[in-house]
């Protein structure tokens, strides 16, 4: 017999390099294999902190996407109308050369002129540095519409929040629940954790309208109908609180449930916390029975115990707390319509977190010592572990929603103990230690200070002296005075409007604000081109840089090419959103593992080029010379204070190389190429638990340069901004709310987490829109990049509209039908499709697949501009007028948030189109098309 001669062991690559997946935002670490200088194939790494080895379908795609025919490939200037698509090519010095006589004018005269917004790169510390330098108050990165209640609500709350400040303690919890989170958003750690939870039998229970990924495989699941999750977490805090099934030891130690509250109604401070002289909030100490600093060594704080003073008795937080949830307003009876969840199911949920909580309870065998100086035998805690993100977070009650999970968390005493939610370093880190918003402008002249921040009253808003806004956005207002992201979503149309100014250049990083990444897409793919009475556009310059020729970039007037993320440097920052772990602080990089084939460059580095030529103060040396050759200089030889960089890791101290603190290190990036692209300094055993109160962990985040000092806190169940906030509402201090806000800020901006309905419904007859509409991301894309990945593209090819069982047979829908959706905004065309595990009255699509003609180099026939479509062009960045002559934003009142996720639509059958509508005309590609097949051999 002849056998045929097989090589079982093929030479898989002459070499691989370890770097970073950039394929979506969760930054797996990878071993890119390499033949004869090209990318042969991906695979995850296995030494990384974040995968273990672990590849996604969109990480193993990358290599598509670097070859992908729609990068962009030099410079290019706008020849055509805006919105044409019609550009050409230039130089790089012709590019950078425009854009500092652009901007060098507005920077010595009127640098609020320049409005710079980044999308979802992942180096803002950079970004935001840079902006601050150039001195405009115009800078944010997406949050704003992504999901700032959550990191905003999570801050305020416990110093941290959800995916990149704190995860489930896959080892311990015993029953995990998991809020509307989209399969895209921390893909692998969740996958990789879920996975855990099944392999101890541990319960998953998903609280979500929609039935796929992570919720396909959840022992149970809540279908709840959208924008209630908020009111279902009430009445679970309702039910434990009658029960009793609450862990006061926790409140008492770790919150401020017994911190007292100025209980006076006729005080300037009331509901403000009690104080010592030192300003330290007071509850009573139960050795003394007298009120006592919540800090003090030994101090045992009661939780019931109230203070007599002046003929007033001031009372605890935990009284507040109790009187509220244990209305009946939160009994399961009373929820249970509004919630689509019925009493009996809710009963049994929080019966289910009572049992795990209280009667597996976990007990780790390691002594630890807390701030107030008290030893702790053992790490004790509830193995009830949670997690939530968009779909809780994109509503216009989303940021009390967060807080009032986070109130069920730390009830429980489920937050940094054995078995719950983990902070990941830099975190934990309460509001009060971060930057205050800044949008000081001095003409020539740096901002005086970091954009974004937490504030802590009416004094930080970002206001002028007449009252107006400082930003373009509007953040830190009194319409949105939390907005601890910007507000993204609202610059193009205030540009426009000329509302609080006109701003003079857009300038925007990877955000495809024409398409998907906008509410009202057709409303803003007018409003960036739309022209004056001198027929001069409105929006007078627009830079825009990414990678691929996406919907935007035809509204550009430059456009900068970036490279893919494998033709660069990135840090992956403390600073910033680093790759940290609960049991360690970890940061990485990316670096040129293939050169550019094309006349791009990295954005970070243009930025730099850009910043010295228009002599920023922090990017040229004193004879005016750059500072910094490029991104990579920057990575290395940058300090945010001294000792402090970009990278942790392998820095230099008197003694040679160390980690944390110390100087700058020449070697740094090789080193991080060495080491696999990443560091991590792991945390000990006695600090890895218990971190905002624990000695050990404060001593190690200082010494590694996280903090400069210790800084413990309390969990805030009530959050005094917000109540400062309040109390300008009720006409107290000296800055006060206009009159239309006073009634809004007093209901949204409560201490203590409430549940209020979506604001679209009270805008709208609910009868007329009964249909709740959504999106979500898939596993298997990453917004538009995902789409238009060659191998991505056959798994979400185009996007029908899922239908539920009654909407579905009410209407005798057939398979391929077509729906008209209509919302108080618009109509929309679309294919439908019938899907069973489905909340009954909502209807949804996958998030950014369908593509206009002409964009990311895909032909006009492509299914994705044929039959995918959005339902971004339902959605108004303002709520419909309701009568009061005033227009009110589509978004959270605290935060900003955009509220995506509100949209209410009703649904009629239509006869099939021959495509999807809107249809909008095609744009030029200014990347030509790609080919009809994309093959290549490496080698044989
Ligand atoms: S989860 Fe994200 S970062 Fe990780 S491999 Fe997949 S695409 Fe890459």
């Amino acid at each position: 017999m002849t056998q045929p001669k097989l090589n079982t062991s093929p030479k898989v690559s002459d070499e691989i390099k370890k770097t970073t997946c950039y394929m979506c935002a969760c930054r797996c670490g990878i071993n890119v294999h390499m033949k004869e200088g090209r990318v042969a194939y991906i695979e995850g790494n296995r030494d990384h902190p974040i995968n273990k080895g672990v590849l996604c379908a969109k990480g193993s795609a990358g290599i598509m996407q670097v070859n992908a025919p729609s990068r962009l490939r030099a410079p290019l200037l706008r020849v055509g109308p805006r919105g044409s698509g019609e550009f050409k090519e230039i130089s790089w010095e012709e590019a950078l050369g425009l854009a500092t006589s652009w901007l060098k004018p507005l920077r010595e005269t009127a640098p609020e002129k320049l409005a710079f917004f980044t999308g979802r790169d992942q180096s803002q510390s950079f970004t935001g540095w840079w902006a601050q330098n150039f001195g405009t108050p115009n800078f944010a990165a997406h949050g704003g519409f992504c999901s700032v209640n959550m990191a905003a609500a999570g801050i305020y709350t416990m110093g941290g929040a959800f995916w990149e400040f704190g995860s489930p303690d896959w080892e311990h919890a015993r029953l995990f629940l998991l809020f509307g989170v989209a399969e895209d958003h921390d893909s692998n750690p969740i996958k990789m954790g879920l996975g855990k939870l099944k392999e101890r039998g541990a319960r998953i229970v998903g609280v979500n309208p929609v039935r796929t990924g992570y919720n396909a495989i959840a022992d149970d699941w809540f279908s709840i109908t959208p924008g209630s999750d908020g009111l279902l977490v009430l009445s679970l805090v309702h039910l434990l609180l009658k029960a009793g099934k609450i862990d006061l030891d926790f409140l008492a130690r770790f919150t401020n449930a017994p911190v007292l509250l100025d209980s006076d109604p006729a005080s300037a401070n009331h509901g403000l916390f009690l104080r010592d002289p030192e300003g330290r909030p007071l509850v009573i100490d139960r050795r003394t029975g007298k009120p006592a600093p919540w800090d003090g060594e030994g101090v045992e704080p009661d939780l019931s115990a109230t203070h007599r003073t002046a003929g007033v008795t001031h009372r605890p937080v935990f009284h507040a707390l109790v009187e509220r949830y244990l209305s009946d307003d939160y009994a399961p009876e009373a929820v249970a319509d509004r919630t689509g969840i019925s009493a009996a199911r809710i009963r049994a949920l929080a019966a289910e977190i009572a049992r795990t909580a209280f009667e597996e309870a976990v007990t780790l065998d390691r002594e630890w010592t807390d701030f107030r100086g008290v030893t702790h035998k053992t790490m004790t805690g509830r193995p009830v572990a949670m997690h939530a993100m968009r779909g809780v977070s994109a509503h216009s009650n989303g940021f009390q929603t967060a807080r009032a999970i986070h109130l069920l968390q730390s009830l429980i005493g489920a937050v940094e103990t054995p078995g719950s939610m983990r902070f990941k370093p830099p975190y934990p880190k309460p509001a009060t230690s971060h930057p205050k918003p800044h949008c000081k402008v001095t003409p020539g002249k740096p901002l005086d200070g970091p954009h974004l921040g937490y504030p802590q009253g009416p004094a930080d808003l970002c206001l002028t002296a007449d009252g107006k806004p400082a930003r373009i956005d509007k953040a830190f207002t009194w319409e949105n005075p939390l907005s601890a992201h910007g507000l993204m979503h609202m610059v193009i149309s205030n540009a426009h409007a000329g509302d609080p100014y006109k701003i003079d250049t857009l300038f925007l990083y990877m955000a495809n604000m024409s398409w998907n990444s906008s509410m009202n897409t057709s409303g803003v793919m007018q409003m960036l081109s739309d022209t004056d009475e001198n027929g001069d556009y409105v929006i007078p310059r627009i830079i825009y840089s990414d990678a691929y020729s996406s919907e935007m970039v035809a509204y550009a007037d430059l456009i900068l090419p970036d490279t893919t993320y494998l033709e660069r440097h990135d840090c992956i920052s403390l600073l910033d959103r680093p790759i940290s772990e609960p049991g360690g602080a970890a940061d990485a990089i990316r670096y040129p593992v293939i050169q550019p084939d094309r006349d791009v460059r990295g954005f970070q580095s243009v930025l730099l080029d850009l910043g010295a030529r228009l002599g920023l103060p922090a990017m040229v040396n004193q004879d005016g010379s750059p500072k910094f050759a490029d991104y990579a200089d920057y990575i290395i030889n940058h300090e945010r204070k001294p000792g402090i960089g970009p990278l942790h890791g392998f820095r230099m101290g008197e003694k040679g190389v160390q980690h944390g603190r110390g100087a700058p290190n020449a070697a740094q990036i090789d080193e991080y190429i060495r080491a696999g692209g990443f560091h991590v300094s792991h945390i000990p055993d006695e600090a890895a638990y218990f971190k905002p109160w624990n000695r050990a962990y404060q001593d190690w985040a200082v010494k590694l340069g996280l903090y400069d000092k210790p800084d413990p806190y309390l969990i805030q169940l009530w959050v005094e901004p917000l109540r400062r906030f309040q109390l300008a509402a009720e006409g107290k201090g000296p800055a006060q709310p206009p009159e239309h806000l006073r009634a809004q800020i007093h209901h949204t901006l409560d201490p203590l987490p409430l549940w209020y309905a979506p604001f679209l419904d009270d805008a709208i007859d609910p009868a007329e829109y009964p249909i709740h509409a959504l999106t979500q991301r898939p596993m298997a894309m990453y917004h538009s990049w995902g789409t238009q990945n060659a191998w991505l593209r056959q798994i979400h090819g185009h996007n029908p509209l899922f239908v539920p069982t009654a909407i579905w047979q009410e209407h005798s829908f057939q398979d391929g039908d077509w729906a008209e959706v209509t919302s108080p905004h618009g109509t929309i065309t679309v294919p439908v499709v019938h899907m069973a595990a489905l909340n009954p009255h909502t209807v949804w699509t996958w998030n950014a697949i369908g593509k206009r003609k002409g964009a990311w180099a895909l032909s006009e026939d492509a299914p994705e501009a044929t039959k995918g479509f959005l339902l971004n062009h339902l959605i108004h960045e303002l709520l419909p007028p309701k009568g009061d002559g005033l227009r009110w934003s589509n978004s959270d009142p605290v935060t900003g948030q955009a509220a995506w996720f509100d949209l209410r639509v009703k649904i009629a059958r239509a006869v099939a189109p021959p495509e999807s509508q809107p249809n909008h005309p095609p744009q030029k590609s200014p990347v030509g098309k790609g080919p009809k097949t994309l093959s290549w051999q490496v080698r044989k």
